[in-house]
C-alpha cells in the first residue's frame, strides 16, 4: 500500500504537513471518507493512515486527482508543452501559456471523458490526470 500524503479536513484537501499528529488532525479518507490518522514520526516519510483496517485501494489516486484539481481551479494558466508529432523534426506548436478563467471537473465533449477542461472563451484545454509513481 502506498502512502497517502492527503487527505480531508473540513471540506478542505489538506497535506500531510498541514496537519497535527495522530488522530487529533481531524482528518478523513478522501476516497473512502473513513477517519484518518496523521502518521508523524521519525522512522518513516510522514503520511496518513486509515485508524481502523487497511488502508482503501483507491485513496492514493482519488487523493491525488482531488488535489490536482483543486490545484487548477486556485490558479488561472499553465504552460501548455511543445507538440512533436510522430516521426516529425519541427514542432507543431511551441510552448505557450494558456490563461483560462474557467474549470470544468469531470466533463464530457463527445465520447471523451478527460479530468478537467479548461476554457477561455472558445478555447478548451482538455486535461487527464495519470498518477504514476
Ligand atoms: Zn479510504
Amino acid at each position: 500500500m502506498r502512502a497517502l500524503p492527503f487527505a480531508l479536513r473540513n471540506h478542505q484537501i489538506v497535506s500531510i504537513d498541514e496537519v497535527p499528529r495522530g488522530l487529533s488532525c481531524g482528518c478523513t479518507c478522501l476516497a473512502c471518507g473513513a477517519p484518518m490518522v496523521a502518521k508523524k514520526g521519525d522512522k518513516h516519510a510522514h503520511h496518513f493512515a486509515h485508524y481502523k483496517g487497511a488502508d482503501c485501494a483507491h485513496g492514493l489516486e482519488t487523493g491525488l486527482h482531488l488535489r490536482i484539481k483543486a490545484f487548477f481551479r486556485a490558479r488561472h494558466s499553465i504552460v501548455v508543452p511543445a507538440l512533436y508529432l510522430h516521426r516529425q523534426s519541427a514542432a507543431y506548436f511551441q510552448p505557450y501559456l494558456f490563461k483560462y478563467d474557467r474549470v470544468e471537473e469531470e466533463p464530457y465533449v463527445g465520447q471523451l471523458y478527460p479530468d478537467l477542461i479548461l476554457r477561455k472563451g472558445q478555447r478548451a484545454l482538455l486535461l487527464e490526470v495519470a498518477v504514476t509513481h
